[in-house]
């Protein structure tokens, strides 16, 4: 379902130029659990971006169910956006100082639902990340990992086909990681989730799939045969 055909990124600025993707080839299942590593530059966030229509690639293809964007209009990668891609980022950008049900029903304001049914999918969505008993908490009371919990859980409201998420776990400590980890892997049941992390250890443990990258390249890319359940 979603595809990329060699695909470059460079950044410009004045007469420097950084090659960040140098030709990258990618064919992602619909339900995969995918973790990219590799080191810091390497180009793993601009990826994500390319991949979430956040960013705009240079050169090459991005095939959404098997169709090109190469002549989507401003409108398209907005549809894409709000419609087939969550995102979830290592910092939350929850608004602390409003409830967590608050937070998540926010993510469908302008999208032309009402109110009533705003509410029953913010709260059916709190209730799959296991925070069904805090809608009326605020995110300043809670700990980093009730906040990404919320944060997954804005994410999936429009019950996207793709969830991204960039070092999702990059602020947690290792327990709380794993509760994070462990609601990703649901989450990957059914859809694509595509995360960057730091942390090869949680990545070989929970995800299906491992993508290296070195220097805008792709070096790797493997099954772990430590995943809990094959897929
Ligand atoms: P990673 O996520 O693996 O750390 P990035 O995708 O953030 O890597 O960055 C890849 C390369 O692109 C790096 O050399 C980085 O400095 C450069 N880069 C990223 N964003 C920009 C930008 N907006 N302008 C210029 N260079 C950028």
């Amino acid at each position: 379902m979603l595809e990329l055909q060699a695909i470059t990124k460079d950044y410009r600025s004045g007469t420097e130029c950084v090659h960040a993707l140098r030709g990258v080839s990618l064919r992602f299942r619909d339900n995969e659990f995918v973790s990219i590593l590799g080191p810091s530059g390497c180009g793993k966030t601009t990826l994500l971006n390319i991949i979430g229509g956040l960013d705009r690639y240079t050169a090459g293809d991005l095939l959404i169910n098997g169709v090109s964007t190469k002549q989507y209009r401003d409108r398209d990668w907005d549809a894409y956006r709000n419609h087939t891609i969550g995102f979830v980022f290592q910092s939350y950008n929850l608004i602390p100082h409003q409830s967590v049900l608050a937070n998540v029903e926010l993510a469908l304001t302008l999208s032309g639902v009402s109110r009533k049914e705003r509410r029953a999918r913010a709260i059916a969505v709190l209730e799959k990340v296991g925070l069904g008993d805090q809608l009326h908490k605020r995110p300043n009371q809670m700990s980093g990992g009730q906040m990404q919990r919320v944060a997954i859980a804005r994410a999936l409201i429009n019950d996207p086909d793709i969830l991204l998420a960039d070092e999702p776990t990059g602020a947690l400590d290792s327990e709380t990681s794993v509760q994070v980890m462990e609601i990703l892997k649901e989450v990957a049941r059914d859809r694509l989730v595509i995360m960057v992390t730091h942390n090869p250890e949680l990545a070989e443990r929970y995800s299906t799939r491992i993508i290296r990258l070195l220097d805008g390249s792709v070096v790797d890319d493997t099954q772990p045969c430590t995943a809990d359940e094959p897929q």
